[in-house]
């Protein structure tokens, strides 16, 4: 396999790896997305269902009340304490308070509210249903001055919680100090529509306006509550045993009314230590947001009044002048993302594993194969080398004699022909032909004719001394030695040695016409030239061929 084929499949993988990663974040993205404009919408109709609750139960508290202010006898009653007030009468025991206290004493029960004032227009309690609040400095006035100057200017208002001024019966029957209170006031007018004095109703702490900021708790975390313009919480919090255990308020304490909807700057559940009290840190951002009169969201997650990381959803209202907010734990509200986020991841992962994977199983395969076929293709190889080696032998040697033949001849002749033009050496050349082979041939037949010519071609053979001459058959019974740097001397030295030779092989050739002879002979012509670029080296084998024919003719068996 080609390195382009390698390259393109680990691209191709790192592509759909990059590819199913950019899909599944942005698929996570979408989600999130998603996931967060549910949590927004949940939290908001949440924050809005309890804050129309709480408007309904206003109105409908406010409405009763207006009624009980139009009470002709309590409006006389009021008319008559005024009167006694500004004497400077002793009201306390005035048969006009009886009255009053049994009349409210009746309205109150429709409500199961637990007091009631009567203020005059110094602010100064002149009824109630207590005796020691009597005389003294209204509680509203004292805690929340610009609501009753409302009320006094005509308005029926819901006033939020503050810390009561005297200890109230609890819902378990035991008399409790300093427990948050709310009250509802409404003007005591004259038939002409002039406010003389302030009526207000103090309802039960635990009643409904706690009651219905409860029911927005969604979740393990998500809750729901009211907080003043300062930023004080004015609901029962749902984390007041956490409050106890960071500190932020006492063993036994609540939150109500006692902590700021501040920003510690950490998370004070996992240890964080605020560097300063409760009261001088900045609001938490839903808080600012809300007491500067706008209502909102967040879904990018901000600190609450315990440093937890929370989503909210929050309403001012500026009439009431409270603010009611729905809060959740982002670590809850993003569960179900999670979830998903890890279904997603986790089906990322398989896939990627899957194709590193089979990318991998692919390649050590067809590296295998790959090896296996380079295994063979050298084997092939090297046979193929082989039998070229032997073709090529085969095809220089000489099929009955194996010694060098025609084919090797004329190449070595075109070697050493430039060779000795180089050097400028002699080159010799023996033209060698059996005497008398046809009738050889006649007399012991073609096969004994070819032994004959196996024993004189071999017994030539070796007599060849320098690695750089050749012995070799010319063609029939003729063969040639090439014998390079050899003068013709030295060489005809050297052709007459073969005669001899051949006569010593002691061949019997009964039919050879030479006298006194019955063995087989040879005739040898000599030539020798120092290759030039003016001689052609056929030059060579003419000469040779000339000499040997002269040979011939000489008789035979000789050396020309
Ligand atoms: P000369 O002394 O003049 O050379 O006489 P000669 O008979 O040797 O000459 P000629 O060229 O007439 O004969 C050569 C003979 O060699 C003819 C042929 O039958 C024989 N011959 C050539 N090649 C082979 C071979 O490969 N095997 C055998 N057995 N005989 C061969
Ligand atoms: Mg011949
Ligand atoms: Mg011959």
């Amino acid at each position: 396999m080609n390195l382009m084929k390698k390259t393109y499949l680990l691209l191709f993988t790192l592509f759909f790896i990059i590819v199913i990663s950019v899909s599944a974040w942005l698929a996570l993205q979408t989600i999130k997305n998603e996931s967060l404009n549910n949590i927004r919408n949940s939290l908001q109709t949440v924050t809005k269902t309890s804050y129309e609750a709480l408007h309904i139960w206003i109105s409908l508290r406010k409405k009763s009340l207006i009624e009980i202010v139009q009470d002709e006898a309590i409006i006389s009653l009021t008319k008559k304490m005024l009167t006694i007030q500004k004497k400077g009468g002793d009201f306390i025991s005035s048969a006009e308070l009886q009255s009053l206290r049994q009349i409210m004493r009746h309205k109150m029960n429709i409500h199961q509210d637990i007091g009631f004032f009567v203020i005059a227009p110094n602010k100064v309690n002149i009824a109630s249903s207590r005796d020691n609040n009597i005389n003294q400095q209204n509680i509203i006035y004292i805690n929340r001055r610009a609501l009753l100057s409302r009320i006094f200017s005509g308005e029926t208002l819901f006033v939020p919680p503050i810390q009561s001024d005297v200890p109230l019966l609890s819902s378990n029957g035991k008399y409790i100090a300093n427990v948050p209170t709310t009250f509802i006031g409404s003007p005591v007018k004259t038939k002409d529509g002039d406010v003389i004095a302030v009526l207000t109703l103090r309802l039960d702490p635990s009643s409904d306006f706690t009651r219905v900021t409860q029911l927005g708790r969604i979740g393990d975390s998500g809750e729901t509550y009211a907080f003043d313009s300062k930023g004080i919480l004015i609901t029962s919090s749902r984390f007041d045993h956490q409050l106890q255990k960071i500190g932020l308020v006492d063993v036994r304490g609540q939150g109500m009314l006692t902590i700021r909807i501040t920003d510690p700057g950490g998370n004070m559940l996992t240890g964080y230590k605020p560097k300063m009290n409760n009261s001088d840190l900045p609001l938490t951002l839903m808080a600012k947001n809300a007491v500067s009169g706008k209502s909102g969201f967040n879904v990018d997650g901000y600190r609450d009044y315990r440093g937890v990381p929370v989503f909210g959803s929050w309403i001012w209202d500026k009439d009431l002048g409270f603010g009611l907010t729905t809060e959740i734990d982002v670590e809850e509200a993003l569960i179900p993302y999670y979830k998903t986020r890890l279904v997603v991841l986790l089906v990322v992962l398989v896939v990627v594993i899957l194709s590193v994977g089979s990318f991998l199983l692919w390649f050590t395969m067809e590296r295998k194969s790959e090896s296996s076929q380079k295994l063979a293709l050298v084997k092939l190889e090297l046979e193929v080398e082989e039998r070229t080696k032997e073709l090529r032998e085969l095809s220089y040697k000489d099929g009955l004699t194996g010694v060098a033949n025609r084919r090797m001849f004329d190449q070595t002749l075109q070697k050493e022909w430039q060779r000795g033009q180089r050097e400028q050496q002699a080159l010799a050349l023996l033209m060698i032909d059996i005497d008398f082979f046809k009738s050889y041939n006649d007399l012991y037949g073609h096969q004994q004719g070819d032994a004959c010519l196996i024993n004189v071609a071999n017994t030539l053979n070796n007599q060849i001394r320098r690695s750089s001459d050749l012995f070799a058959r010319y063609g029939g019974e003729e063969f040639v030695v090439l014998l390079p740097n050899t003068s013709l001397e030295e060489a005809r030295t050297i052709a007459k040695s073969y005669c001899l030779k051949i006569i010593e092989a002691d061949i019997v050739h009964d039919k050879t016409e030479i006298e006194g002879l019955s063995l087989v002979s040879i005739s040898v012509g000599v030539s020798s030239i120092v290759p030039s670029v003016f001689i052609d080296k056929a030059q060579l084998i003419t000469d040779a061929d000339e000499k040997l024919y002269l040979a011939k003719t000489k008789g035979r068996n000789r050396v020309e």
